[in-house]
């Protein structure tokens, strides 16, 4: 069983040790079986063989001991000559038959001794009968009638001296008979023995291969599932060199491709291709959260909103491309200056807007004039010629002072930038409404 826990054997390997451990019972079931039954019949054939064999050579005599007899009774109604040369003829097959009977190497010492005693009334018997046969007149012969009589008791005597063999042969029968069944049973326990033990053999084998192959196959399943749920960057551990532990390393290296093309796809969807800032649509998702984090813990957000001064006589001058490099640069800039807890999102063409987080409306005023005269002090770097002095114009709004919603802050900042670029451009404007002046865009 140690040999299926090993996390090193291939699922091949286990599967062929099992088939192979599984063969083993059913080939020595097969085996035993054939070879008992062959035994077991065998040995009933040849006591059965032996029995006949006994029975025929005593019913041959038992034949021979009453053919013998008719002659002297013959000769004492008819008194011919001929029946004598019958008795001599047929007393002599019956002594060859005693002689073989005996020495064949057949029946115990008990049949023998019935036999031998046999043979001892019937050579009496064949006096008698001699002597019988050897009366002159025996037609009538009250003489020859007595000796006829006594002969015959010879005779009966013989042969129920031989059926005593039938009884000994019977008796021997089925004590070999009784131990040839008993052999049987012996082999039947022996067989169904091994028939449990091959059965419980491959029970084991098979449960040990279900486990062996379904326990990591079910921590698998569990750790491919977390996969499957997303989490990207959970790593099947089973360490195991076999199919299950390659296939493991499989899912950790297709998890590693999707979590790296999640990671692109998501860098593609939130960010900006240009100058790598948060896109627009992740802007509005950045400030709805920090707007909750703000009303939660009733701290104050600000919003700068930010564009560059005649931007598009930098792109008809010195052409698009250096257009995109001012771009790059002063997302570089606005990153360089800010804090981490900052967010710089590009809004859309050359406005950028930053979130800056735990700043009342002062803070964020001056952090947008220290980011204002760090672009107008700022070179920036153009693919060819000269580098490119740039100024941008910043509104500034903040929550909760001036607004109540995103798009109510991002409004304000836009008023206030709006209000920036009127009133001369390069230069910072707090979005301060005054009352019952509405601050819109379309006045620009
Ligand atoms: P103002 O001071 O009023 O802002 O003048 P402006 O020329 O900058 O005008 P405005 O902001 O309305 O125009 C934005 C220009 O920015 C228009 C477009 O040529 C340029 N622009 C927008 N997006 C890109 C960009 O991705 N790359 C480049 N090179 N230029 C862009
Ligand atoms: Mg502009």
């Amino acid at each position: 069983m140690k040999l299926f826990r090993s996390p090193n054997r291939s699922l091949h390997d286990r599967f062929v040790l099992s088939i192979s451990v599984m063969l083993v019972p059913l080939v020595l079931l097969g085996f035993c079986s054939l070879f008992l039954l062959q035994h077991t019949s065998a040995a009933l054939a040849k006591v059965v063989e032996g029995s006949i064999g006994e029975m025929q050579s005593v019913i041959h005599l038992q034949t021979r001991m009453l053919a013998a007899a008719m002659p002297p009774n013959d000769y004492l109604i008819d008194g011919s000559p001929a029946e004598k040369e019958a008795f001599v003829r047929l007393s002599g097959d019956l002594d060859r038959a005693f002689e073989e009977i005996l020495a064949a190497p057949v029946g115990n010492a008990q049949e023998r001794d019935v036999v031998r005693a046999a043979r001892e009334e019937w050579w009496r018997t064949k006096v008698i009968a001699l002597s019988l046969l050897a009366t002159p007149h025996p037609v009538g012969n009250p003489d020859a009638a007595r000796d006829m009589k006594r002969m015959d008791a010879h005779f009966y005597l013989v042969v129920g001296l031989l059926g005593k063999v039938y009884g000994i042969v019977q008796r021997e029968t089925d004590g070999k008979l009784a131990q040839a069944h008993a052999a049987s049973r012996g082999a039947y326990f022996l067989v169904t023995g091994i028939f449990i033990a091959g059965i419980v053999i491959v029970a084991a084998t098979a449960f040990a291969l279900a486990r062996s192959i379904l326990r990591p196959l079910r921590a698998l399943q569990a750790e491919a599932r977390r996969l499957g749920k997303g989490e990207l960057s959970h790593r099947v551990e089973l360490n195991r060199s076999d199919e299950l532990g390659q296939l493991a390393q499989t899912f950790n290296a297709m998890a590693e491709e999707l979590e790296k093309s999640r990671a692109a796809l998501t860098e593609l969807a939130t960010h900006d291709g240009i100058t790598g800032l948060y896109n627009h649509r992740t802007f509005y998702l950045l400030l709805a959260d920090e707007l909750a984090r703000a009303v939660r813990f009733n701290r104050p957000v600000s919003l700068l909103l930010l564009d560059i001064d005649r931007f598009k006589r930098v792109n008809d001058t010195d052409g698009h491309l250096a257009g995109d490099a001012i771009l790059k640069g002063l997302s570089g800039l606005l990153h360089r200056h800010g804090r981490a807890i900052d967010r710089v999102c590009r809004y859309g063409g050359d406005e950028i807007a930053v979130i800056l987080p735990e700043c009342d409306l002062e803070a964020a005023a001056n952090v947008a004039e220290r980011l204002r005269a760090a672009v107008e002090a700022q070179p920036f770097d153009i693919e060819a010629g000269v580098p490119v002095n740039i100024t941008v114009s910043i509104g500034v709004a903040s929550w909760p002072a001036l607004a109540n919603s995103a798009q109510a802050l991002v409004a304000a900042a836009d008023a206030a930038l709006y209000a920036a670029k009127r009133s001369g451009r390069n230069r910072v404007v707090r979005y301060e409404p005054a009352p019952g002046r509405e601050l819109n865009r379309e006045n620009k």
